[in-house]
């Protein structure tokens, strides 16, 4: 059923407040078909939305939102690998929890990602070490156009740090359905190349850690390190970590010499956008109902009666100074409506 006038405030994890003219959740293909239909026909524009935890919503939204909600999932079991189609309305986490549970390895160290299964390719969901990119087989994906169901393979999404096609090229165009993953039966391959995962396993004395170890400890991790956005909205890092030449990074170290890096390919490096925006000055700060987190200022916080519009002026006036300071441009992870 299409709802009009819906509200969106409990709809995204920043928990900003937002009406849809139109909306709809749906729960299967055929839904989604004849709502992806009826927006054509009544010349409404659509956007999608699934756990609502990567989008910062700024005004009212003026098109038709389509609730992804299809749930299930199918397994092949093989000798060695189990091939998981996973429906886009699933859980993330529960996903995760069922894999371990189920000793198949591969996304553990995804743990405690919010979110549906349906936008994880999009940005190539990644944590301590792991992206989706890495177990992920093909997408199932429906043509908004067309209504044709087709499928890219792993190749064909273009995965990059925090990118695919689906940034690019097909931004708007299909409905994401479902992911195939292969993951490993046994013999799975553990990282704990992140020092946070590693420091949590030694502290509890782990040298030779199961897939289930590498869950609990990402999970305890993050419980410790990351707002709950059931209790503070955010949509978890609001900025890409930048990528930047190994020239500019000497030129930087020159004022900044304890600024985090790690390699990324032959001529660049990755830096912590933390660092950055802690070391303008923006850590903890605080404008009217929004600003920074006080122990990770890359997630942006809404406490309580912030606006999207006014989270957005403060992730404007961050952009604005690291440009300054360092030379360098921040590109926002979450998506903004
Ligand atoms: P939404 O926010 O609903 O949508 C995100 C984008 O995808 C929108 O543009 C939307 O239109 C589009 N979209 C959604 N579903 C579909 C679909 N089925 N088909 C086509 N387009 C679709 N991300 C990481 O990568 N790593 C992390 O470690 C991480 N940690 C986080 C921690 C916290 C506390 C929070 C709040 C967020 C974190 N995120 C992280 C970001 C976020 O959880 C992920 O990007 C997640 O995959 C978003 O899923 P979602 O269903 O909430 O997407
Ligand atoms: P962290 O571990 O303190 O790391 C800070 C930054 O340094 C991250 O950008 C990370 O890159 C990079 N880094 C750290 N150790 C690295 C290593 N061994 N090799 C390569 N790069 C390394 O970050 P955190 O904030 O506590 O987050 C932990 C993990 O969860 C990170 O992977 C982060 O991306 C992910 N996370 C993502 C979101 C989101 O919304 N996207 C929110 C929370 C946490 P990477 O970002 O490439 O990992």
């Amino acid at each position: 059923m299409i709802e009009q006038q819906k509200d969106l405030t409990s709809l995204t994890t920043f928990h900003v407040p937002s009406i849809a003219e139109h909306y709809c959740k749906v729960t299967s293909v055929e839904e989604a078909r004849s709502v992806i239909e009826f927006a054509r026909k009544n010349n409404l524009s659509l956007k999608i939305l699934g756990g609502g935890s990567n989008i910062l919503l700024t005004k009212d939204v003026n098109s038709l939102v389509l609730h992804t909600c299809i749930d299930g999932m199918k397994t092949e079991v093989n000798t060695s690998t189990t091939l998981l189609t996973v429906n886009a309305g699933v859980e993330w986490h529960s996903l995760v929890s069922y894999c371990v549970e189920n000793s198949l390895g591969g996304i553990e160290n995804l743990a405690l990602i919010p979110g549906f299964v349906g936008a994880a390719p999009i940005q190539n969901i990644g944590a301590y070490g792991v992206e989706i990119a890495d177990v992920l087989e093909y997408v199932t994906v429906l043509d908004l156009s067309t209504l044709e169901i087709y499928t890219l393979s792993n190749t064909e999404c273009k995965f990059g740090y925090r990118d695919s096609i689906f940034k690019s090229s097909l931004l708007g165009k299909v409905l994401i359905l479902s992911v195939t993953l292969r993951l490993t039966n046994s013999h799975h391959s553990i990282n704990y190349s992140y020092k946070d995962v590693a420091l949590e396993l030694e502290l509890h004395s782990i040298s030779n850690p199961s897939i289930a170890d590498i869950f609990t400890s990402v999970v305890s991790v993050r419980k410790r390190k990351l707002p709950d956005p059931n209790v503070l909205g955010n949509a978890g890092s609001f900025f890409k970590n930048p990528v930047i030449s190994k020239t500019l990074l000497e030129k930087i170290q020159s004022n900044f010499p304890t600024i985090p890096s790690y390699k990324f390919d032959d001529e660049n490096v990755k830096v912590a956008a933390a660092f950055l925006i802690e070391n303008v000055g923006m850590k903890g700060y605080k404008m009217n109902d929004v600003g920074t987190h006080i122990h990770q200022p890359l997630v942006l916080v809404n406490y309580g009666n912030g606006t999207g519009k006014e989270v957005l002026e403060v992730a404007n006036t961050i952009i604005e100074k690291v440009q300054t300071t360092f030379g360098i441009s921040l590109q926002t992870e979450v998506n903004i409506w």
